[in-house]
């Protein structure tokens, strides 16, 4: 049994399936003479290919983004070039018999050590890009000697890898996953926001795990409390089986009021949409019955694409998803890449001391005219083929600190909508909203709202930037917590400003799909939600067991309350009496 820290609940039992970054078969035998011509040209042959599209990515990325984010690429391609980058896996080939790809691996082994003992944060920053330079590398090994590509697995599966990038969740396609376990990650990382839109339990976290489990074990994974059981005994394995089976029978239960309207056991209607990164997410909210999307991250546009996304590409996949998502209804949020997120084409080329304080978000946007009107007149132009659909779209701004930004935001927008008349492209101005995650602009909520059409509360940046914690440091996570006194108290300033200034507002963080606080922030008097699709049906559920004065009753209460302890603990017992079921979407 091993222990990391619950992202998304529930259990799951099955057999594993790791990601290595290169995979080597440990069954590969060392070449035979004859054959080692063949793979030194198998090598030259990558290494040209690599090289071309480091060339192509340069060109496209200057042209679309600028000369200094496409900077990048050059450096690359100069590991690539480099001598005793190329001898070093010459000499493995040639001299040890190693096949192309064993010889990477060895590679990225002897600089993963040797990165290791330095502290320096410039140095550790170049082993990425000697990884980022072997990957792919790999990548077009695999395709020119078919061997190095793990044998095609078939589904349901628990993924144990280091931490599940974008490109690795893409290249899944459509197996059966029914269980994540990561050695990295947190909460907020890539891999727990996947699990969470998929209903899948997972844990994160746990150092070490792909030297303890090979592909083919017996794994289980709880995403309630964090544990991990490699080759259980039959006894562990049956206890967990009978949990799985209630844990799916309970979803399917759930996802039964797909159809029935989300309203309070007094009748208020809420509102409860879906967070969304994909178009599969999209089409996972309508089977889970969301009333539209309320956050698009289209970050993982930006992640998943070889390049830059342009701006017809941005528009066939807006519209894709709003043809997908029920109501036609979707609140599209500008890029938010930075903090935990990069692309390498957008420069941070070296390590910021405090990524999260640091250059980020709608600041990158600003700092990047270009990429940030084409986003912007990719989604203008998406909201005409909503109004088509008779849908909507809104614009949603993450990030927003000050008066001045949303100001300048204001300003970009026209000159977008200006593009397009002076192009007759057909467009609509659409709403354009706030995500309210910096203390300050709560803090001064009163003046921005009215600069704004909506409102929308990232309470993952706001509790960790409030608890001056980081929300991916698992030394500190412990801080991270949405039931804290002082993050009740802000919230609930904020629901009592934007409600007496009939502004519309909606919270999209991970706590609108925690039971305790789903009733306090009802309480508070917030009728519209935002949250991962797996969660629409539960959450629809528990707000049928409670009525508005009763969620009002407990937020006083808790509001008395001085200690999260306390709080989480007297939350517990309340909703144990009030929706027993709502228990397995708690974690710890
Ligand atoms: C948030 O901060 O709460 C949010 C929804 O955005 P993200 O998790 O993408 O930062
Ligand atoms: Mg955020």
């Amino acid at each position: 049994m091993r222990k990391g820290i619950p992202v998304s609940p529930g259990v799951a039992v099955g057999t594993a399936y790791c990601i290595h970054e290169i995979y080597v078969d440990p069954e590969t035998p060392c070449l035979e003479d004859k054959e080692v011509t063949a793979e030194l040209d198998h090598y030259e042959a990558a290494r040209e290919r690599a090289m071309a599209d480091l060339r192509a990515l340069q060109a496209k990325v200057e042209s679309q983004v600028g000369h200094a984010e496409a900077a990048i690429f050059a450096v690359h391609e100069s590991i690539l070039r480099d001598a005793t980058f190329s001898d070093k896996i010459r000499t493995w080939i040639a001299k040890e018999r190693l096949t192309a790809q064993s010889a990477l691996h060895r590679l990225i082994n002897e600089y993963t050590s040797l990165f290791a003992r330095t502290k320096d944060e410039y140095l550790r920053e170049r082993l990425n890009d000697v990884r980022d330079v072997v990957l792919r590398l790999n990548g077009h090994l695999s395709q020119v000697t078919r061997r190095g590509t793990p044998q095609p697995v078939h589904g349901p599966l628990i993924i144990v890898a280091d931490e599940l990038l974008p490109s690795q969740v893409v290249a899944l396609g459509n197996i059966e996953v029914k269980g994540i376990v990561t050695q990295a990650g947190s909460q907020t990382s890539h891999a727990a926001i996947i699990a969470r839109s998929r209903g899948i339990p997972a844990v994160s976290g746990v150092p070490g795990i792909l030297r303890h489990v090979n592909t083919g074990d017996t794994i289980i994974v709880d995403g309630r409390d964090g544990h991990v059981a490699i080759n259980p005994d039959a006894e562990t394995r049956s206890a967990y089986r009978k949990l799985e089976r209630e844990f799916f029978h309970l979803k399917d239960e759930l996802a039964a009021n797909r159809d029935a309207p989300a309203v309070t056991a007094d009748g208020v209607a809420l509102q409860l949409q879906a967070n969304i990164n994909s178009l599969a997410d999209a089409q996972a909210a309508k089977a889970m019955g969301a009333g539209g999307v309320g956050l698009f991250r289209t970050e993982y546009l930006y992640l998943t694409h070889p390049d830059v996304p342009d701006e017809e590409e941005q528009l066939k996949t807006y519209r894709a998803i709003i043809a997908a998502t029920p109501a036609h209804e979707v609140t599209i949020r500008t890029l938010d890449i930075g903090g935990d997120k990069t692309v390498p084409y957008l420069g941070h080329t070296h390590k910021e001391a405090n990524p999260f304080m640091g250059w980020r978000s709608i600041r990158l946007s600003f700092e990047h005219p270009e990429l940030f009107l084409t986003q912007l007149r990719a989604i203008l132009r998406a909201a005409a083929f909503a109004r088509s659909k008779r849908g909507k779209v809104r614009i949603l701004f993450p990030m927003i600190t000050t008066l001045e930004e949303v100001h300048r935001i204001r300003k970009m927008v026209r000159r977008a909508c200006q593009q397009l008349d002076k192009e007759h492209k057909d467009y609509v101005e659409a709403d354009i909203g706030m995500m309210l995650e910096v203390p300050a602009a709560a803090i001064s909520v009163d003046t921005l709202l009215h600069a704004v059409d909506f409102v929308s509360i990232g309470s993952n940046d706001l509790v960790q930037y409030l608890m001056a914690a980081d929300r991916d440091n698992p030394k500190v996570s412990h801080l991270c917590q949405p039931l804290a006194p002082p993050v009740l108290r802000v919230l609930a300033r904020v629901v009592e400003a934007c409600v007496r200034a009939g502004k519309p507002l909606t919270l999209c963080g991970e706590m609108a799909a925690q039971p305790r606080a789903f009733v306090l922030l009802v309480g508070m008097g917030l009728r519209s939600f935002s949250m991962s699709p797996a969660f629409i049906p539960s959450m629809k559920d528990l707000a049928s067991h409670v009525t508005v004065a009763q969620a009002g009753e407990l937020l006083q209460r808790v509001l008395q309350l001085r200690t999260t302890h306390r709080i989480k603990r007297f939350m517990r017992d309340q909703l144990t009496r009030i929706a027993p079921s709502s228990n397995w979407l708690d974690t710890e």
